[in-house]
C-alpha cells in the first residue's frame, strides 16, 4: 500500500482539552478505489478534499454508506478497538442491500489500523476522550441515470473526539414520520436514512423533546429505536429490547449489552414492544429504566417519552441503577480493564 505522510503535522494546533466533535481531523486518511470489477490497493495520504465530477451518482442517486467506530488508548498506551468485525461485516450487508462492492473484513480492518496506528497521537488520552473512526463508500462513477455505479471509492478518516458529555434524552414517540419500512433500507447504514430524519428530528424539538424514538412505519404502534440508538427498556423487572428486522439498524452495543446480560445469567427479551405495553407499564408504575446505546455515546438514560397525548416522565436517571450498572460494565469491557475473554478487542 502506498503511503504519502503530511510534510508537517497539524497536530500542534488542535486544543485537546476542547475538541469541539466531529469538526478536527486527523493528518492522514485511506483511500481505496473501485475500477473494472475490483479494489485497488488503496493508499493513506494527507487528509485533504477530494475532488469529485458534479455528476458523481452517490450525489444523485445515494449509493452512500458508513459506519462509526472508535479508538481509545490503553492504560498501556496501546490503541483498542472493540469489536472491529462486527462493523466491518455490518458495512458489508449494507453495501450488499446497496448493490455496492463488499470490502473483505481484513481489508477493512488492516486498513483503519494503519490509519489509526500513523496518527496514533491523535487518540486523546483525556477520560472519556477518543478518536472517532469514520469508514465510508460511495459511488463515484460520474454518470446521470439511476443505475449502478461502476466505480466506487472506499474512505477512512479520523477525528479525535471530547468525552461525551450528554443529558438524558427525552423523546417523541413518531406518529407521523417513518425511519425505515419492511422491505426498505433502515437495517443499512445507508446515508439517505440519516437525511430523512432530520425533518421528524426537528419537529420533536418544536414540540419539547431531544430526540425521535422511531416506530413502524404503518401502524406507528411498535417502537424501534431513538435517532442513532438502540433502545431497551426495563419493564417490572424485565429487560426488553425491539427484535433486529430490516426496520431496526443492527447496533454492535446492543449486541454487547445483550451479551453482557447474558454472561450475568440476564435474559434480554428481544421482542415486539409496543406503545400501549409502555404506556401500560408506566401507568402501573413498572417502567423502570429505558436508555439508548451506540458506539458514539455508549448509553444514554432516558428522562421521558411522550407524544401528543401523553409525557411520561422518568424517576430521575440518576436514582436508577440499571442503564448505570450496564454502562458502567461496557466501559471497562471497552477500556480493557476487564479480561477480555471474548476477544472483544483489538490492541495495536
Ligand atoms: C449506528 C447506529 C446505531 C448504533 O450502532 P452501534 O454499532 O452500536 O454504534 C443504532 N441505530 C442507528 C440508526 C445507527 O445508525
Amino acid at each position: 500500500m502506498n503511503l504519502t505522510r503530511v510534510e508537517k503535522s497539524r497536530i500542534t494546533e488542535v486544543d485537546f482539552e476542547n475538541i469541539p466533535f466531529g469538526k478536527v481531523f486527523t493528518d492522514h486518511m485511506f483511500v481505496m478505489n473501485y475500477r473494472n470489477g475490483s479494489w485497488d490497493d488503496g493508499e493513506i495520504l494527507p487528509f485533504k478534499d477530494l475532488s469529485l465530477n458534479p455528476a458523481t451518482m452517490a450525489l444523485h442517486y445515494g449509493q452512500a454508506i458508513f459506519e462509526g467506530m472508535k479508538a481509545e488508548l490503553s492504560a498501556e498506551g496501546e490503541a483498542l478497538m472493540f469489536r472491529p468485525e462486527l462493523n466491518a461485516e455490518r458495512f458489508n450487508r449494507s453495501a450488499d442491500r446497496m448493490c455496492m462492492p463488499t470490502v473483505p473484513v481484513e481489508k477493512y480492518i488492516t486498513s483503519i489500523k494503519e490509519v489509526v496506528d500513523l496518527d496514533r497521537a491523535w487518540i486523546p488520552t483525556k477520560e472519556g476522550s477518543c478518536l472517532y473512526i469514520r469508514p465510508f463508500m460511495f459511488a463515484s462513477s460520474p454518470y446521470i441515470g439511476v443505475k449502478e455505479s461502476e466505480e466506487y471509492k472506499f474512505v477512512i478518516f479520523c477525528c479525535p473526539v471530547g468525552p461525551y458529555y450528554s443529558k438524558p434524552v427525552s423523546v417523541f414517540i413518531e406518529d407521523t414520520y417513518a425511519r425505515a419500512c419492511k422491505g426498505g433500507v433502515g437495517f443499512a447504514k445507508a446515508a439517505g436514512n440519516y437525511g430523512g430524519s432530520l425533518y421528524p428530528a426537528r419537529l420533536a424539538k418544536e414540540l419539547g423533546y431531544d430526540q425521535v424514538l422511531w416506530t413502524d412505519a404503518v401502524e406507528h404502534e411498535y417502537v424501534q429505536e431513538i435517532g442513532t440508538m438502540n433502545v431497551f427498556f426495563v419493564l417490572d423487572g424485565k429487560i426488553v429490547t425491539p427484535a433486529t428486522n430490516d426496520n431496526i439498524l443492527e447496533g454492535t452495543t446492543r449486541k454487547t449489552v445483550i451479551e453482557l446480560y447474558a454472561k450475568e445469567g440476564r435474559t434480554v427479551e428481544e421482542r415486539p414492544i409496543s406503545v400501549t405495553e409502555l404506556v401500560e407499564a408506566y401507568e402501573a408504575g413498572k417502567l423502570e429504566d429505558a436508555w439508548g446505546c451506540g458506539t458514539a455515546a455508549a448509553i444514554i438514560p432516558m428522562a421521558a417519552l411522550g407524544n401528543r397525548k401523553i409525557r411520561m416522565e422518568l424517576k430521575p436517571a440518576e436514582e436508577r441503577s440499571e442503564w448505570k450498572k450496564i454502562k458502567e460494565t461496557l466501559i471497562s469491557y471497552k477500556r480493557g480493564q476487564v479480561e477480555d475473554t471474548n476477544n472483544w478487542l483489538l490492541r495495536f
